[in-house]
């Protein structure tokens, strides 16, 4: 009783592996079948040496399975009994047991069925080819030279045939019913693996966005605050220019909580994309005037250049539009040293009140290895870490513009040398609101504007807000 629990534990144990539980089980059912193969033989009064041979099985399999069993090597008591199977079971029963008239032959399709199922790759190929090959040679063997085979009587071949075809019948039905069960039960563990990490998944991004949404709040207040100071006409020169620090850091970190916000949304799946009219030179003045004051700093020179077919009111998601350029320049600058960085607007086809625009965003900065652009796009993967580790980044920016723009249905795509400069190249439809072309834009005065000093654009002392 305390075996046969043993033995259901075994199988059911679902931390073993799942070669492992089958082999066990295939063990015992061949265990079932060859004890009542035995008792017919003993009943029908076959060949002693057959008998001999079933009682070998009958010792044999379970000492192997069991002691490789707890020596955690069961390969290798699947690989031992594949060839006893192969070399000693299945001819002793074929030439000790009538031939092809007698029950061994259909023991081969419970061989075939076997290594079918507890053995792969290699392995396989070769039992199986071996099974193959030992078939012919006692189908030729047994018709060359008849002597070698124990021959039946009548009788006798009808009933060993009947016995081995309905044992073997039911055990390859056993095996093949459990082996489905198996499945299902692989596939109902996988199944709830998955929703528990989608579920984990969810609550992180919850997490992160309730998260980011409570950090948003007092950073604004401490910004808005801050610009007070600034705007205070009495502060000294370094109470505005710590107030100045405040304001930087205080922006990269509204900017970090906004990045990570974005990355939950689209994660969570609601991220939407909200198209309305917005006119084209609007929208890019003001991306130019941040950057150019950005390159500015840096020392760069900003190369804007944009197509003049392009329709003046666009229709778009100006906000997300405006993130990924406003993404894709940052990254520019900040990854550059000297030279330039690029702004190209081309308008291709215009048909159906969609204008498709290519925009490329280049540099004349580090460059990325060849070798790193399959992982640009991955969320927090920053590459090249040796040589930026002191340029700020969390790796999230280029995650977050390609699936923006996968939102869009757009595409983006890197050239890169090392050493000498990138260019992403991205490729969005956009709907047309008004056809009149955009013209030459006169772009290259944004930028000029003070950066440090504040002014007020209106006063309005007696307002009640
Ligand atoms: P990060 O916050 O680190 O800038 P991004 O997702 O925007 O994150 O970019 C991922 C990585 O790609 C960066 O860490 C940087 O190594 C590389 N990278 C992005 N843009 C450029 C560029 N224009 N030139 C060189 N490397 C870049």
């Amino acid at each position: 009783m305390k075996l046969i629990k043993s033995i259901l534990n075994m199988i059911r144990d679902t931390s073993a592996s799942f070669a492992e539980r089958v082999f066990v089980l295939f063990s015992i059912i061949s265990e079932i079948a060859v004890t009542v193969a035995l008792i017919g033989d003993l009943i029908i009064g076959e060949d002693i040496k057959e008998i001999v041979l079933l009682i070998a099985v009958l010792i044999v399999v379970p000492v192997i399975t069991f002691t490789f069993r707890s020596m955690h090597r069961i390969n290798i008591a699947i690989q031992l009994l594949i060839i006893g199977l192969v070399f000693v079971i299945l001819p002793g029963l074929f030439f000790l047991g009538g031939g092809v008239e007698g029950g061994g032959v259909i023991w081969f399709i419970f061989a075939f069925l076997y290594i079918g199922l507890v053995t792969t790759g290699r392995w396989r190929t070769t039992m199986l080819t071996l099974l193959f090959a030992l078939t012919c040679v006692c189908y030729v063997t047994g018709y060359y030279h008849p002597e070698y085979v124990v021959q039946h009587t009548r009788g006798l071949f009808y009933v060993d045939s009947f016995i081995s075809l309905v044992l073997v019948g039911i055990v390859c039905f056993a095996m093949v019913s459990f082996q489905n069960r198996l499945f299902r039960e692989q596939n109902e563990r996988a199944q709830k693996e998955t929703e528990r990490a989608e579920e984990l998944n969810r609550s992180q991004n919850r997490f992160f966005s309730s998260m980011s949404h409570e950090i948003r709040t007092p950073i604004n207040s401490i910004l808005g605050l801050n610009e007070l100071i600034l705007r205070e006409p009495g502060a000294s020169e370094e109470i505005v220019k710590d107030a100045g620090g405040i304001q930087g850091a205080g922006r990269m970190l509204l900017a970090l909580i906004n990045d990570i916000l974005d990355f939950s949304k689209i994660e969570a799946g609601s991220m939407d994309i909200v198209p309305v009219d917005y006119r084209v030179g609007e929208l890019l003045s003001e991306i130019v005037g941040m950057i150019s004051l950005r390159a500015k700093d840096k020392g760069l020179e900003l190369d804007v250049s944009i197509d003049p077919k392009v329709p003046s009111v666009l229709y778009g998601d100006e906000v997300r539009i405006k993130q990924i350029l406003i993404n894709l320049l940052n990254n520019s600058v900040k990854y550059t040293q000297s030279g330039k960085v690029g702004l190209h607007i081309e308008c291709g086809d215009i048909k159906d009140d969609k204008a498709t625009l290519q925009i490329s965003v280049s540099d004349t900065g580090m460059g990325i290895k060849k070798e790193a652009i399959p992982f640009l796009f991955d969320a927090f993967k920053r590459v090249d870490e040796q040589k930026n580790r002191h340029i700020e980044g969390t790796g999230l920016g280029l995650s977050i513009v390609k699936q923006l723009i996968g939102l869009m249905n757009g595409t983006i795509e890197v050239n890169s040398v090392y050493g000498e400069g990138s260019e992403f190249v991205v490729t969005l439809v956009q709907g047309i609101s008004d056809r009149t072309p955009i013209g030459e834009l006169n772009i290259r005065n944004y930028g000029t504007a003070r950066k440090n000093a504040y002014e007020s654009s209106f006063r309005a002392p007696e307002a009640s807000v």
